[in-house]
């Protein structure tokens, strides 16, 4: 599955810069061709200016911008993922509906009156395919990634990532959460996917090899670490802020 693959989808990457870092690492949004001619926005960057304008560039190389985005998805609540929504609200069209988990719904309904929780297996249609959100927890306890079963598209946002273990809140406090990402590691195992579309780097297929890595490292990690020195063990991405 080629960029050019994906476009005709009507899905394209908008690549959001991640501040401070040499050479300039990215965070992906996801641009979705939407019904009605308009745009959903699966994750939107960061509260920062230089985010909203890299978003702004990547909606106008897809022809579109703004004021056409009808629907935001947040994965999850990562400042790099959704600390931009606030900023996009401001500059799309006021009947916006935001798709989020159910805190962050919660928290979201005082700026956007169609903030709606998202539910395992709910279906969404865009122009050209439609997705079930799955619920996947474990790099944060609501993130949430999409799968176009038909085209085995999987939207995943920081629960698989190429060449990186994704930070999991560390244990002991947090085993369930790491139980619980084995368990939606499995099931996205299970799942026939052609192409995963990442919340970093570009589109990758072999989802069951990353799987299998990520599991043997988790298998290895020595319980009860502490965080300093879960950090050494999961490298990259492992500076990213924590949240739920
Ligand atoms: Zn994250």
């Amino acid at each position: 599955v080629t960029e050019l693959d994906l476009r005709a989808l009507g899905i394209w990457r908008i690549p959001i810069p991640l501040p401070g870092t040499h050479p300039r690492e990215t965070v992906n949004a996801w641009a979705i061709e939407d019904v009605d001619g308009g745009v959903a926005l699966l994750d939107c960057g960061f509260d920062t200016p230089e985010s909203v304008a890299a978003l702004a560039d990547g909606l106008d190389e897809g022809g579109t911008s703004f004021q056409s985005v009808r629907r935001i998805i947040l994965s999850h609540s990562h400042a790099e993922h959704s600390g931009g929504v606030r900023r996009v609200l401001e500059l799309a069209p006021n009947d916006v509906a935001v798709h989020a988990s159910r805190s962050q719904a919660v928290r979201l309904r005082h700026v956007c009156r169609r903030a709606y929780p998202l539910r395992d297996r709910e279906r969404l249609r865009f122009r050209r395919f439609a997705v079930s959100a799955l619920r996947m927890p474990g790099h944060t306890a609501g993130l949430t990634c999409l799968f176009a079963e038909y085209e085995g598209i999987f939207f995943s946002s920081d629960h698989l990532l190429n060449g990186t273990v994704p930070v999991v809140t560390c244990a002991p406090a947090n085993a369930d959460l790491r139980e619980a990402y084995r368990a939606s590691l499995l099931r996205l195992g299970a799942l026939d996917v052609r192409v995963v579309l990442p919340g970093r780097g570009v589109p990758f297929a072999g989802h069951r090899r990353v799987v299998g890595e990520i599991l043997t490292t988790l298998a290895h990690e020595r319980w009860g670490a502490t965080p300093a020195t879960r950090r050494e063990s999961v490298g990259r991405g492992a500076g990213v802020a924590e949240g739920t």
